[in-house]
Protein backbone atom coordinates (compact mmCIF):
# COMPACT_ATOMS: atom_id res chain seq x y z
CA UNK A 1 0.00 0.00 0.00
CA UNK A 2 2.02 3.09 -1.20
CA UNK A 3 -0.84 5.60 -1.32
CA UNK A 4 -0.60 7.77 1.73
CA UNK A 5 -3.09 10.60 2.23
CA UNK A 6 -6.37 11.16 0.43
CA UNK A 7 -7.96 14.49 -0.21
CA UNK A 8 -11.62 14.50 1.77
CA UNK A 9 -13.04 15.85 -1.92
CA UNK A 10 -11.30 13.12 -3.70
CA UNK A 11 -12.30 9.25 -4.28
CA UNK A 12 -9.89 6.98 -2.85
CA UNK A 13 -9.88 4.95 -6.49
CA UNK A 14 -6.35 4.35 -6.38
CA UNK A 15 -4.06 2.85 -4.05
CA UNK A 16 -0.75 2.24 -3.80
CA UNK A 17 1.26 1.87 -7.52
CA UNK A 18 3.43 5.17 -7.15
CA UNK A 19 6.63 3.47 -7.55
CA UNK A 20 8.54 7.03 -8.23
CA UNK A 21 9.98 6.84 -11.76
CA UNK A 22 10.21 3.45 -11.75
CA UNK A 23 6.99 1.08 -12.70
CA UNK A 24 7.12 -0.47 -16.39
CA UNK A 25 4.12 1.18 -17.48
CA UNK A 26 5.77 3.79 -20.21
CA UNK A 27 1.59 4.99 -21.43
CA UNK A 28 0.82 7.80 -20.28
CA UNK A 29 -2.72 8.51 -21.26
CA UNK A 30 -5.50 10.90 -20.12
CA UNK A 31 -8.18 8.17 -18.34
CA UNK A 32 -10.62 10.02 -16.87
CA UNK A 33 -11.43 13.96 -17.27
CA UNK A 34 -14.93 15.09 -15.17
CA UNK A 35 -16.10 18.43 -15.29
CA UNK A 36 -18.29 19.79 -12.64
CA UNK A 37 -20.01 22.88 -11.77
CA UNK A 38 -19.87 23.96 -8.48
CA UNK A 39 -22.54 25.83 -6.80
CA UNK A 40 -20.09 28.44 -6.44
CA UNK A 41 -18.18 31.15 -9.02
CA UNK A 42 -16.07 28.77 -9.91
CA UNK A 43 -16.02 25.69 -11.88
CA UNK A 44 -14.54 22.03 -10.68
CA UNK A 45 -12.39 20.48 -13.36
CA UNK A 46 -10.93 16.41 -11.90
CA UNK A 47 -8.52 14.95 -14.31
CA UNK A 48 -6.56 11.46 -13.14
CA UNK A 49 -3.65 10.89 -15.38
CA UNK A 50 -2.09 7.50 -15.64
CA UNK A 51 1.89 8.00 -15.28
CA UNK A 52 5.08 6.46 -13.91
CA UNK A 53 2.77 3.24 -13.14
CA UNK A 54 0.27 5.35 -10.38
CA UNK A 55 -2.42 7.63 -11.01
CA UNK A 56 -1.86 11.54 -11.04
CA UNK A 57 -4.80 13.38 -9.62
CA UNK A 58 -5.61 16.72 -10.80
CA UNK A 59 -8.29 19.13 -9.34
CA UNK A 60 -8.95 22.60 -10.86
CA UNK A 61 -10.95 25.44 -9.74
CA UNK A 62 -11.13 28.03 -12.11
CA UNK A 63 -13.62 30.29 -13.94
CA UNK A 64 -13.58 28.90 -17.63
CA UNK A 65 -13.53 24.50 -17.71
CA UNK A 66 -12.20 24.87 -21.14
CA UNK A 67 -8.60 26.46 -19.67
CA UNK A 68 -8.47 24.16 -17.05
CA UNK A 69 -8.57 20.93 -19.67
CA UNK A 70 -5.86 22.85 -21.36
CA UNK A 71 -3.48 23.33 -18.33
CA UNK A 72 -4.32 20.20 -17.37
CA UNK A 73 -3.32 18.44 -21.01
CA UNK A 74 -0.22 20.49 -20.45
CA UNK A 75 0.94 18.78 -17.44
CA UNK A 76 0.33 15.65 -19.17
CA UNK A 77 2.63 16.85 -22.01
CA UNK A 78 5.10 17.50 -19.06
CA UNK A 79 4.77 14.38 -17.54
CA UNK A 80 5.44 12.33 -20.78
CA UNK A 81 8.16 13.54 -21.17
CA UNK A 82 9.64 13.68 -17.37
CA UNK A 83 8.92 9.66 -17.58
CA UNK A 84 10.83 9.50 -20.60
CA UNK A 85 14.20 11.57 -19.14
CA UNK A 86 13.83 9.89 -15.39
CA UNK A 87 12.57 6.63 -15.33
CA UNK A 88 15.09 4.89 -12.66
CA UNK A 89 15.66 1.49 -13.99
CA UNK A 90 14.05 0.77 -17.51
CA UNK A 91 16.59 0.78 -20.57
CA UNK A 92 16.63 4.17 -22.81
CA UNK A 93 15.79 6.64 -19.84
CA UNK A 94 18.82 9.09 -18.89
CA UNK A 95 18.99 7.66 -15.36
CA UNK A 96 19.91 4.13 -16.62
CA UNK A 97 21.95 6.01 -19.05
CA UNK A 98 24.09 7.69 -16.59
CA UNK A 99 24.05 4.34 -14.79
CA UNK A 100 25.20 2.95 -17.51
CA UNK A 101 27.94 5.42 -18.21
CA UNK A 102 29.32 5.61 -14.91
CA UNK A 103 29.60 1.92 -14.35
CA UNK A 104 31.77 1.88 -17.63
CA UNK A 105 34.08 4.75 -16.81
CA UNK A 106 32.92 7.12 -19.37
CA UNK A 107 31.84 11.14 -18.97
CA UNK A 108 28.13 11.46 -20.25
CA UNK A 109 26.15 14.37 -21.86
CA UNK A 110 23.02 15.69 -19.91
CA UNK A 111 20.62 18.47 -20.35
CA UNK A 112 20.51 21.19 -17.99
CA UNK A 113 17.21 20.03 -16.46
CA UNK A 114 19.17 16.89 -15.36
CA UNK A 115 21.96 18.54 -14.35
CA UNK A 116 20.25 20.85 -12.25
CA UNK A 117 17.82 18.03 -10.72
CA UNK A 118 21.26 16.14 -9.69
CA UNK A 119 22.69 19.65 -8.34
CA UNK A 120 19.71 20.34 -6.31
CA UNK A 121 19.59 16.51 -5.59
CA UNK A 122 23.77 16.46 -4.15
CA UNK A 123 22.19 19.77 -1.73
CA UNK A 124 19.46 17.57 -0.36
CA UNK A 125 22.02 14.61 0.34
CA UNK A 126 24.14 17.05 1.97
CA UNK A 127 21.70 19.06 4.10
CA UNK A 128 20.28 15.68 4.95
CA UNK A 129 23.89 14.75 6.46
CA UNK A 130 23.65 11.72 4.20
CA UNK A 131 20.64 9.92 5.37
CA UNK A 132 19.05 10.66 2.07
CA UNK A 133 21.22 9.61 -1.03
CA UNK A 134 20.12 8.76 -4.58
CA UNK A 135 23.46 7.43 -5.28
CA UNK A 136 22.98 4.34 -3.53
CA UNK A 137 20.56 2.47 -6.33
CA UNK A 138 23.50 -0.48 -6.32
CA UNK A 139 22.57 -0.92 -2.82
CA UNK A 140 18.24 -0.72 -3.32
CA UNK A 141 18.84 -3.05 -6.07
CA UNK A 142 20.84 -5.58 -3.63
CA UNK A 143 18.10 -5.73 -1.15
CA UNK A 144 15.07 -6.51 -4.33
CA UNK A 145 13.31 -3.75 -4.55
CA UNK A 146 13.98 -2.30 -8.29
CA UNK A 147 12.01 -5.27 -9.00
CA UNK A 148 8.21 -5.44 -9.71
CA UNK A 149 8.30 -8.17 -6.97
CA UNK A 150 10.07 -7.72 -3.76
CA UNK A 151 10.69 -10.96 -1.41
CA UNK A 152 13.81 -11.61 -0.28
CA UNK A 153 16.59 -13.09 0.64
CA UNK A 154 18.41 -10.26 2.02
CA UNK A 155 21.26 -9.73 0.31
CA UNK A 156 25.00 -11.42 2.24
CA UNK A 157 26.40 -9.87 4.91
CA UNK A 158 29.66 -9.49 3.01
CA UNK A 159 27.50 -8.34 -0.09
CA UNK A 160 26.45 -5.34 2.09
CA UNK A 161 30.10 -5.16 3.48
CA UNK A 162 31.57 -4.57 -0.38
CA UNK A 163 29.25 -2.18 -0.80
CA UNK A 164 30.01 -0.29 2.26
CA UNK A 165 33.78 -0.67 1.65
CA UNK A 166 33.31 1.26 -1.68
CA UNK A 167 30.60 3.91 0.07
CA UNK A 168 29.16 5.39 -3.24
CA UNK A 169 27.02 8.80 -3.03
CA UNK A 170 25.25 10.52 -5.37
CA UNK A 171 28.10 13.39 -4.15
CA UNK A 172 30.81 11.50 -6.29
CA UNK A 173 28.96 12.88 -8.94
CA UNK A 174 30.82 16.09 -10.40
CA UNK A 175 29.99 18.28 -13.79
CA UNK A 176 32.54 19.87 -16.46
CA UNK A 177 29.66 21.99 -18.04
CA UNK A 178 27.36 19.94 -18.80
CA UNK A 179 29.38 16.83 -19.06
CA UNK A 180 28.74 14.18 -16.02
CA UNK A 181 31.28 12.08 -14.63
CA UNK A 182 31.60 10.17 -11.20
CA UNK A 183 35.00 9.59 -8.92
CA UNK A 184 33.22 6.33 -7.86
CA UNK A 185 32.02 3.70 -10.69
CA UNK A 186 29.84 1.88 -7.68
CA UNK A 187 27.29 5.11 -7.79
CA UNK A 188 24.31 4.03 -9.22
CA UNK A 189 21.35 6.76 -9.41
CA UNK A 190 17.58 5.97 -7.86
CA UNK A 191 15.28 9.19 -7.56
CA UNK A 192 12.33 7.02 -6.50
CA UNK A 193 13.11 9.20 -3.17
CA UNK A 194 12.54 12.62 -4.11
CA UNK A 195 11.21 12.32 -7.98
CA UNK A 196 7.06 12.30 -6.81
CA UNK A 197 8.02 15.35 -5.34
CA UNK A 198 9.79 16.65 -8.61
CA UNK A 199 6.73 15.87 -10.63
CA UNK A 200 4.29 17.83 -8.57
CA UNK A 201 6.43 20.22 -8.59
CA UNK A 202 6.37 20.55 -12.22
CA UNK A 203 2.79 19.64 -12.13
CA UNK A 204 1.96 22.77 -10.32
CA UNK A 205 4.28 24.92 -11.81
CA UNK A 206 2.39 23.90 -14.88
CA UNK A 207 -0.88 24.77 -13.95
CA UNK A 208 0.29 28.18 -12.50
CA UNK A 209 2.36 28.73 -15.76
CA UNK A 210 -1.07 28.03 -17.90
CA UNK A 211 -2.95 30.53 -15.70
CA UNK A 212 -4.74 27.98 -12.94
CA UNK A 213 -4.42 29.52 -9.18
CA UNK A 214 -6.49 27.19 -7.70
CA UNK A 215 -5.55 23.37 -7.85
CA UNK A 216 -4.75 19.92 -6.08
CA UNK A 217 -2.40 17.56 -7.35
CA UNK A 218 -1.67 14.14 -5.59
CA UNK A 219 0.64 11.84 -6.74
CA UNK A 220 0.46 8.27 -4.73
CA UNK A 221 -0.97 10.07 -2.17
CA UNK A 222 1.51 12.74 -1.91
CA UNK A 223 -0.09 16.20 -2.57
CA UNK A 224 0.63 19.49 -3.59
CA UNK A 225 -1.59 22.52 -3.29
CA UNK A 226 -2.47 25.98 -4.71
CA UNK A 227 -4.91 29.08 -3.74
CA UNK A 228 -8.22 26.85 -2.13
CA UNK A 229 -11.25 25.39 -3.51
CA UNK A 230 -13.86 28.23 -4.05
CA UNK A 231 -12.80 29.74 -0.48
CA UNK A 232 -12.12 26.55 1.37
CA UNK A 233 -9.01 25.46 2.23
CA UNK A 234 -7.59 21.71 0.81
CA UNK A 235 -8.32 19.50 3.46
CA UNK A 236 -5.92 16.46 3.56
CA UNK A 237 -6.32 13.09 5.66
CA UNK A 238 -3.35 11.52 6.86
CA UNK A 239 -3.02 7.68 6.85
CA UNK A 240 -2.42 5.42 9.40
CA UNK A 241 0.10 3.68 9.48
CA UNK A 242 -1.38 0.57 10.83
CA UNK A 243 -4.34 0.84 8.80
CA UNK A 244 -3.73 2.95 5.55
CA UNK A 245 -7.32 2.91 4.92
CA UNK A 246 -8.43 4.97 7.62
CA UNK A 247 -7.39 8.55 8.25
CA UNK A 248 -5.39 9.34 11.63
CA UNK A 249 -5.36 13.27 10.94
CA UNK A 250 -6.71 15.63 9.24
CA UNK A 251 -4.71 19.29 8.20
CA UNK A 252 -6.24 22.01 5.62
CA UNK A 253 -3.27 22.68 3.40
CA UNK A 254 -2.37 26.36 2.58
CA UNK A 255 -1.59 28.00 -1.19
CA UNK A 256 2.16 26.51 -1.96
CA UNK A 257 2.10 23.80 0.42
CA UNK A 258 2.79 20.18 -0.17
CA UNK A 259 2.51 17.10 2.06
CA UNK A 260 4.81 14.22 1.89
CA UNK A 261 4.84 10.70 3.51
CA UNK A 262 7.44 7.99 3.68
CA UNK A 263 6.51 4.69 4.73
CA UNK A 264 8.22 1.90 5.91
CA UNK A 265 4.51 -0.38 5.61
CA UNK A 266 4.68 0.96 1.98
CA UNK A 267 6.91 -1.71 0.39
CA UNK A 268 8.78 -4.15 2.32
CA UNK A 269 9.21 -8.09 2.69
CA UNK A 270 9.49 -10.47 5.43
CA UNK A 271 12.00 -13.46 5.69
CA UNK A 272 12.22 -15.81 8.45
CA UNK A 273 10.50 -14.04 10.52
CA UNK A 274 11.73 -10.17 10.09
CA UNK A 275 10.28 -6.96 7.86
CA UNK A 276 12.84 -5.68 6.00
CA UNK A 277 11.75 -2.41 4.35
CA UNK A 278 12.27 -0.41 0.99
CA UNK A 279 13.83 2.91 2.81
CA UNK A 280 17.44 1.81 3.34
CA UNK A 281 20.15 3.70 5.72
CA UNK A 282 23.18 4.51 3.73
CA UNK A 283 25.54 4.52 6.58
CA UNK A 284 24.92 0.78 7.54
CA UNK A 285 23.54 -0.22 4.48
CA UNK A 286 20.34 -2.06 6.05
CA UNK A 287 16.48 -1.24 6.35
CA UNK A 288 15.49 1.97 8.10
CA UNK A 289 13.81 0.04 11.53
CA UNK A 290 12.92 3.30 12.86
CA UNK A 291 9.45 5.14 12.47
CA UNK A 292 6.57 3.30 10.74
CA UNK A 293 5.76 6.79 8.81
CA UNK A 294 7.21 10.32 8.69
CA UNK A 295 4.90 13.20 7.01
CA UNK A 296 6.56 16.53 6.01
CA UNK A 297 4.55 19.76 5.19
CA UNK A 298 6.90 21.93 3.16
CA UNK A 299 6.43 24.56 0.38
CA UNK A 300 8.58 22.62 -1.99
CA UNK A 301 7.77 19.15 -2.89
CA UNK A 302 10.96 17.98 -3.74
CA UNK A 303 12.46 18.86 -0.70
CA UNK A 304 9.61 17.23 1.11
CA UNK A 305 9.78 14.10 -0.46
CA UNK A 306 13.79 14.12 -0.08
CA UNK A 307 13.06 15.15 3.30
CA UNK A 308 10.09 12.59 4.70
CA UNK A 309 12.79 9.56 3.34
CA UNK A 310 15.99 11.22 4.84
CA UNK A 311 13.93 11.53 8.39
CA UNK A 312 12.50 8.12 8.07
CA UNK A 313 15.79 6.77 8.17
CA UNK A 314 17.48 9.35 10.65
CA UNK A 315 14.71 7.82 13.77
CA UNK A 316 14.09 9.08 17.03
CA UNK A 317 17.80 9.76 17.84
CA UNK A 318 18.50 12.36 14.66
CA UNK A 319 14.97 12.87 12.91
CA UNK A 320 14.52 16.73 14.64
CA UNK A 321 18.45 17.13 13.98
CA UNK A 322 18.18 16.22 9.93
CA UNK A 323 14.46 18.03 9.77
CA UNK A 324 16.66 21.37 10.78
CA UNK A 325 19.57 21.00 8.36
CA UNK A 326 16.50 20.13 5.76
CA UNK A 327 14.71 23.58 6.68
CA UNK A 328 11.84 21.48 7.55
CA UNK A 329 9.88 23.37 10.51
CA UNK A 330 7.01 20.20 10.62
CA UNK A 331 7.09 16.96 10.58
CA UNK A 332 5.06 13.91 12.08
CA UNK A 333 6.79 10.75 12.63
CA UNK A 334 4.88 7.58 13.87
CA UNK A 335 6.91 5.08 16.03
CA UNK A 336 6.00 1.27 15.63
CA UNK A 337 4.29 1.49 19.18
CA UNK A 338 2.20 4.57 17.81
CA UNK A 339 3.78 6.98 19.81
CA UNK A 340 3.70 10.49 17.58
CA UNK A 341 6.91 12.88 17.70
CA UNK A 342 6.28 16.31 15.85
CA UNK A 343 7.32 19.55 15.92
CA UNK A 344 5.42 22.36 17.50
CA UNK A 345 4.75 24.01 14.45
CA UNK A 346 2.97 20.87 12.79
CA UNK A 347 1.55 20.11 16.13
CA UNK A 348 0.04 23.48 16.18
CA UNK A 349 -2.47 22.60 12.62
CA UNK A 350 -3.08 19.20 12.53
CA UNK A 351 -5.94 17.90 13.50
CA UNK A 352 -6.23 13.77 14.87
CA UNK A 353 -8.93 11.76 14.18
CA UNK A 354 -10.55 9.64 16.93
P1 LIG B 1 10.09 7.40 -0.39
O1 LIG B 1 8.83 6.58 -0.50
O2 LIG B 1 9.94 8.78 -0.95
O3 LIG B 1 10.61 7.43 1.01
O4 LIG B 1 11.19 6.75 -1.33
C1 LIG B 1 11.64 5.45 -1.09
C2 LIG B 1 12.41 4.96 -2.29
O5 LIG B 1 13.62 5.73 -2.42
C3 LIG B 1 12.85 3.51 -2.17
O6 LIG B 1 11.91 2.64 -2.75
C4 LIG B 1 14.20 3.51 -2.89
O7 LIG B 1 14.01 3.39 -4.28
C5 LIG B 1 14.75 4.88 -2.61
N1 LIG B 1 15.53 4.95 -1.35
C6 LIG B 1 15.53 4.07 -0.32
N2 LIG B 1 16.32 4.50 0.69
C7 LIG B 1 16.84 5.69 0.29
C8 LIG B 1 17.73 6.65 0.88
N3 LIG B 1 18.22 6.47 2.12
N4 LIG B 1 18.05 7.75 0.16
C9 LIG B 1 17.55 7.95 -1.09
N5 LIG B 1 16.71 7.08 -1.70
C10 LIG B 1 16.34 5.97 -1.03
MG1 LIG C 1 10.69 10.61 -0.29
Amino acid sequence: MTSRFSAFLLPRFMKNVFRKLTAPLIAVSLVMLLSACSSQQQVKTSASIIVFGTVVDITVYSDDRHHANQAIAEVENRFQTLHKEWHAWEQGGIVSKINHAIATHQAIEVSESVKAFILKSQQLTRDSLGYFDPGIGKLIKLWGFHQEQWQGPPPSEQAIQNWLEAHPSIQDIRFENQLLLSDNDQVQLDFGANAKGLAMDIAMQTLHENGIDNALVSIGGDMKARGSKNGLPWQIGIESPENPAIALAKVALQDNESIVTSGDYQRYFEWQGKRYAHIIDPKTGYPADSFSSVTVIHPDATTADAAATAILVAGPQNWLHVAEKMGITQVLCIEHDGQILQTPKMADRIEFIN
